[in-house]
């Protein structure tokens, strides 16, 4: 996106002439020290920092009509790429703000996927602080993921394994596996093979193969994911939905259900009665619980 935006306003034109030529030195200034923080290689994060710095002050100070938005991104990214997580977040929240206010979709949603990320970095990095068993566990997973990025039998056990993570004890290790997999092209093409395979006599494996495809559907946001973008997507005729678990409420998004599903009113259960149900591992507490419809969603 670029810098700037265009702006009217009521001027004399004796005013506007002499408007414009304080605008466009400082505009041009503005427009030369994005570009040059922009080329800086990431090893010259701090010096991005202060160049951005420099530009949001520039920008609040003066009149021009420069969008501060690319420049909190830019100087967010600066910052995580120096582990300064709580001055990227802010940053990344101030472009959220703008974001929203200007009403931008599109860019509310790249925020909030930014903000996620971030947060899961902050956290893996927090992790690995503290050592012990999960922190290597964490780091033999990030050493190996682009194994599933392959094919062999190497590829297929290490698909496995990180399959395998899917339902482990721990949030962070589910996480992080579901991550892996769908970063993966060739991973992504497995799981689509599972879900087709598996829905009708093991749901709850083709619910695990699903979530992960709706997981990454729905990065950074909370709606529903309809059927056209899962067909442009995965080549599936699938909705994702949202939902709260049923034991801890906190949301779990991604959820694959028939195309049909979401104009279906659905509800959630510690148990599978209904005409139609989808079991669900609960992202946070890890328990099970089940999306339910009392009438046939397919
Ligand atoms: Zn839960």
């Amino acid at each position: 996106m670029g810098i700037f935006r265009k702006r009217f306003a009521a001027v004399s034109p004796l005013q506007a002439e002499n408007n414009q030529k304080n605008a466009e030195s400082v505009e041009g200034k503005i427009e030369r020290l994005f570009a040059e923080a922009k080329a800086l290689p990431w090893e010259d994060s701090e010096k991005k920092v202060t160049i951005y710095t420099d530009l949001l002050d520039l920008i609040t100070k003066s009149d021009t009509s420069a969008n501060p938005s690319a420049v909190y991104r830019n100087r967010g990214i600066a910052y995580r790429s120096l582990k300064r997580y709580a001055e990227a977040m802010q940053d990344f929240r101030a472009e959220l703000d703008l974001a929203q206010r200007q009403g931008d979709r599109l860019r509310t949603m790249q925020c909030q996927q930014i903000i996620e990320e971030t947060e899961a970095s902050k956290r893996k990095d927090e992790i690995a602080a503290a050592g012990g068993e999960k922190a290597e566990k964490l780091q033999t997973m990030d050493r190996d993921k682009f194994m599933v990025w392959g094919e062999g039998l190497e590829a297929d056990k290490a698909f496995d394994r990180y399959f395998a993570d899917l339902t482990d004890a721990d949030c962070d290790i589910r996480a992080e596996a579901a991550r892996i997999l769908g970063e993966s092209p060739k991973a992504v093409q497995r799981l689509i093979a599972i879900y087709q395979s598996c829905r009708g006599n093991d749901p709850r494996r083709a619910s695990l193969a699903g979530r992960v495809l709706g997981r990454n559907a729905a990065k950074g946001s909370d709606e529903m994911i309809h059927a056209e973008i899962s067909r442009m997507l995965y080549g599936l005729d699938l909705s994702f939905l949202p939902c709260p678990c049923v034991h801890c409420g906190r949301i779990n998004r991604g959820i694959p259900a028939p195309p049909r599903a979401p104009w279906v009113p659905y509800y959630h259960q510690d148990n599978d009665r209904g005409a139609y149900a989808v079991p669900v591992l609960c992202d946070s507490c890890g328990k099970d619980f089940y999306v339910v419809w009392d009438q046939d969603p397919r």
